[in-house]
């Protein structure tokens, strides 16, 4: 592998092959398979390892406290944050993105036997041992075996004239298999986990659209009412001024004194609706936003406010005219 230049591999146990029909031969590139999403990886996973991982995963707790290491490099890798982490592609085991990024970066060459020239683990050169199973022809380094599985394992491999190699039988880094699928298995939770309340925090929004766009509604009612009442004994006025000129006699005097009355009683009515309005919207919201303040129920600060941008105080001070001063007071309508 060109990304590990100068490292020479010493294979230490070759079993020559009966076969001649192996995909290597001397310098040959290997051809690059495919590898399995996460998801992938654990549909595809033997029901009895699968059940086993089930029942063994660390659980979260665990997993906030451990220390996970990068079965390559041995440098601690953070594994709470999915894109810091990569899984082995042939043992389903963790290793950190730098060691993810050297074991690609390179061509995977073969011997004249057929065998790979690095440890199929970190991809390095080093004191190879090579798998026994003629159509594997994988090696790997000592210091891998050693690091990961212990002194015993490496003697267990150089000792066995049959040995099986790690890629060929996973179970002898199930454990190590397990701390991957437990981390994914994490992210899974914490995704989930923000999902939901992304999806509540998204609900609660929606509701509080809800209340707000139910008060419009009822703002537009009661301005609507007294739209209406308004425009209703506009017209009446207005018709029996027409019906008696500019000299009225005494009993339309009256009338127009009951016509105030009815103007005064519409009037009031319009503010106890929108006094009800008023409380609904401070109510509707502190449910909505507990403990947060529903502003513009002080009716002086909104009219200095507004006095404010006409320039009204300051001129009342200094004498300004009055008649020019525009004093804005809007009180439902504010957006
Ligand atoms: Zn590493
Ligand atoms: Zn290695
Ligand atoms: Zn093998």
């Amino acid at each position: 592998m060109e990304a590990a230049p100068g490292a020479t591999a010493t294979t230490e146990k070759k079993k020559s092959s009966s076969s001649t029909s192996s995909g290597g031969g001397g310098g040959a590139q290997v051809k690059r398979t495919r590898i399995l999403s996460d998801a992938e990886w654990v549909s595809a996973m033997p029901e009895d390892e699968a059940a086993y991982f089930r029942a063994n995963a660390k659980d979260s707790d665990f997993l906030e406290e451990a220390k996970v290491l990068c079965t390559c490099c041995a440098q601690q890798v953070n594994h709470k944050q999915e894109d810091m982490v990569a899984r082995h592609p042939i043992l389903g085991v963790v290793m950190c993105k730098r060691c993810k990024a050297f074991y690609f970066g390179g061509v995977w060459r073969r011997d004249e036997d057929g065998y790979f020239e690095h440890c199929r683990w970190c991809a390095n050169g080093g004191e190879l041992i090579c798998c026994a199973n003629a159509a594997c022809k994988s090696a790997f380094c000592k210091r891998c075996i050693k690091r990961n599985l212990g002194r015993n394992k490496v003697s267990e491999a150089e000792e066995s004239e049959d040995w099986r190699c790690l890629s060929c039988d996973l179970s002898q880094v199930r454990e190590l298999r397990l701390m991957y699928y437990s981390v994914y298995q994490y992210w899974q939770r914490e995704k989930g986990r923000e999902e939901a309340k992304e999806a509540r925090r998204l609900e609660r929004e929606a509701k509080r659209q809800d209340v707000v766009s139910k008060l419009q509604k009822e703002a537009d009612e009661v301005s609507r009412a007294l739209k209406e009442g308004l425009f209703l004994r506009k017209k009446a006025w207005m018709n029996a001024k027409e019906k008696h000129g500019d000299c009225p006699p005494a009993e339309v005097r009256i009338d127009a004194l009951n016509a105030a009355s009815s103007l005064r009683r519409l009037i009031n009515k319009a503010r106890r609706g929108l006094g009800e309005l008023d409380k609904k919207v401070v109510e509707a919201m502190s449910e909505s936003y507990p403990g947060g303040r529903v502003g513009g129920g002080d009716v002086a600060a909104a009219e200095e406010e507004e006095e404010e941008v006409g320039g009204g105080e300051e001129d009342l001070t200094s004498g300004g005219d009055k008649s020019s001063q525009v004093i804005l007071v809007q009180r439902v309508s504010r957006q």
